[in-house]
């Protein structure tokens, strides 16, 4: 849809909404309002679900927080603007509270904990009488509230779609939506997982404090019962499902429907509230995974699709030619500088030694090629010096740094780069967004846009090329290989880890891909360790061998002299040989 019909159905849309007290019944009035405040719910929940992919089933316990905060000052004589700002405090204070424990657990157990903050909180709400006059509630001022409450609902909803815009387009937004599709590359790329998510939970919570504030004026009571209360909890997180969580209309098609729907059934059937509730998600669940917005006859219909809407970073038809050239510092090499050193690193799992007592010094412009058989240790060693695992002991350090406090994402600032064997891009992004976060996170940081634009530079170079809009999930396997190599290098890293990329490439994209790694050395100075079984790879590029085997380095030579070595040729090379074919 053109830009300027959007524009002006928004405007329409929001001159509509704002003449609805004047022209509609209180009625109409009040139902419009607790509308906004679901969607409200609704999309700040989904901030966290949608974008950073973390189920909170507790946001409603933030709605009761702010309600109480707000109702307790308003009470005790505090002025309207302190006593919603007391909301948006204690909402956002609390989230920040239970971020630090919650945060420590992953997936099912994440969301299962969530679930527990709404009946603690009705428990406090009930016992600590003297603040909240317990099971009683609280009566607010009888004031007739119903307009200025709507109309703060309705700029409440408008700043919670200026904040989802915002994501969309924002380098934070990129960080969460590389946090939900595969945090632990997404944090070697050089995001700050924490602080990712303190904040973003901290953010919905806020928003979802004020809702309550808002919903607690206009209702002028309050109780634990009602502000606390599992059955009205999960509605908007059943009305974000239905829609589609992650899309950008998502949480705002799903709760209005959910609401009219509501309306018209609910009044009626009441007492089978929850059951029609729970049948509802099953039927989503079963007919409409991933929401209603994401159905076929949404997504490839010719004038609905763009209801669909993820919102992809665009970026303008660049003009004229682009340089061949990587936009990265070429950076000169000294060949006394140590970039890598690691001393007695040992790693084990269980009882099985991974990485047995490994020294090795890497030099600055260095190319090494680390090899060994399956299971020798040679993943595991990257995944120490890119900080996934740390050393049971020794010592690694960076550039003379020892990393042993440092967290993934520090040692990405360090200069570290690294592909996956198994290739791991973020697989609902674009090529061009995975290229992207790597260099807007990673040592270069880059800022976003212009992260975004120098994407081509990087997809060109390893001759992804014309695929820069397509989800990295529907690539090939070669491709996603070449994608993490220009994600990888688009950081600007000083050491590069490779990790097997030869194998299923062809005579000529090996010989293209042994030119680039000269290349990123030669040019930009970029020290490089390359895993790999394609030994007639190898062999053109690399400086030097290091042999592993049971996690143990047995040989460390020049390329030809660890070629003679007996126990090369026995445990290495005649195994390379065997693969190979
Ligand atoms: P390579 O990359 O040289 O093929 P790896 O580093 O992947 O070898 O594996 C070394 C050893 O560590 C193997 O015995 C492997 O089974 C074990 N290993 C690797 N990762 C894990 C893990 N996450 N949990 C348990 N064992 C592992
Ligand atoms: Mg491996």
């Amino acid at each position: 849809m053109p830009r300027i019909v959007l524009y002006g159905c928004a405007l329409a849309l929001a001159a509509g909404v704002a003449a609805i007290p004047a022209f509609a019944g209180s009625y109409l009035t009040a139902f419009v309002l607790a509308l906004m405040i679901s969607f409200v719910m609704a999309q700040s929940w989904d901030w966290v679900n949608g974008q950073m992919g973390y189920l909170n089933l507790g946001h409603f316990a933030f709605y009761g927080i702010g309600a109480y905060a707000f109702a307790i000052l308003l009470t005790r004589g505090a002025p309207l603007a302190p006593s919603f700002a007391a909301a948006v405090f204690f909402g956002s204070l609390a989230a920040l509270l239970v971020s630090l424990p919650l945060f420590r657990l992953k997936g099912d157990y994440f969301a299962f904990a969530t679930l527990a903050i709404v009946p603690l909180c009705e428990l406090l709400a009930n016992n600590f009488d003297g603040l909240t006059r317990g099971s009683d509630g609280i009566t607010l001022p009888p004031d007739y509230v119903l307009v200025p409450a709507f109309y703060m609902a309705a700029s409440l909803a408008a700043l919670t779609i200026a904040v989802t815009l915002w994501l969309m387009r924002s380098r934070f937004g990129y960080g969460l939506r590389a946090i939900r599709n595969d945090e632990q590359v997404a944090e070697v790329a050089g995001i700050r997982l924490f602080v990712f998510k303190l904040a973003t939970l901290t953010l919905s919570a806020g928003f979802a404090a004020m809702a309550g504030a808002i919903q607690a004026w206009q209702f002028s009571y309050i109780a634990p019962n009602t502000m606390f209360n599992l059955g009205v909890a999960l509605v908007p997180i059943a009305g974000a499902l239905l829609g589609g969580s992650g899309l950008l209309l998502g949480p705002l098609v799903g709760m209005v429907l959910f609401a009219s729907l509501e309306q018209a059934l609910l009044v009626k059937l009441s007492h089978l509230r929850e059951a029609v509730l729970g049948l509802m998600i099953m039927l989503i669940g079963r007919f409409l995974p991933g929401g209603l917005l994401r159905a076929k006859w949404i997504t490839g219909h010719r004038s609905l699709f763009w209801l669909s809407r993820e919102s992809h970073f665009e970026v303008a038809a660049s003009t004229g030619a682009v340089s061949d050239e990587l936009p990265l510092a070429r950076r000169a090499i000294d060949k006394n500088q140590i970039v890598l050193a690691c001393e007695g690193a040992t790693m084990a799992f269980g009882g099985n030694v991974a990485v047995n007592n490994v020294s090795l010094t890497i030099r600055q412009g260095e190319i090494v090629g680390l090899v060994g058989p399956n299971g020798s240790g040679k993943t595991t060693l990257f995944n120490l010096i890119s900080g996934i695992y740390r050393p049971r002991s020794g010592r690694i350090l960076i550039e003379g740094k020892d990393i042993a406090d440092f967290r993934a994402d520090e040692i990405a600032h360090l200069g570290i780069g690294r592909t996956y064997q198994i290739p791991r891009p973020f697989a609902e992004l674009t090529v061009r967004e995975n290229i992207a976060i790597g260099r807007t996170f990673g040592a270069s940081k880059t800022p976003l846009v212009d992260a975004m634009r120098t994407a081509d530079v990087f997809a060109r170079y390893v001759g992804l090329d014309g695929l820069l809009e397509r989800k990295a999930e529907l690539l090939s396997l070669q491709q996603k290989k070449a994608l993490e190599l220009a994600r990888a290098l688009a950081a600007e890293p000083k050491l590069l880890l490779v990790d097997e990329v030869a194998s299923g490439l062809s005579t000529v994209e090996i010989a293209t891909f042994v030119k680039h790694i000269r290349d990123i050395r030669d040019h930009y100075g970029i020290t490089v360790i390359w895993v790999e079984h394609i030994f007639s790879a190898l062999a053109q590029v690399v400086d030097r061998l290091i042999v592993l085997d049971n996690g143990a380095v047995i040989a460390d030579a020049p390329l030809a002299e660890a070629m003679r070595d007996e126990k090369v040729l026995t445990t290495y090379l005649g195994h390379a040989a065997t693969e190979a074919k």
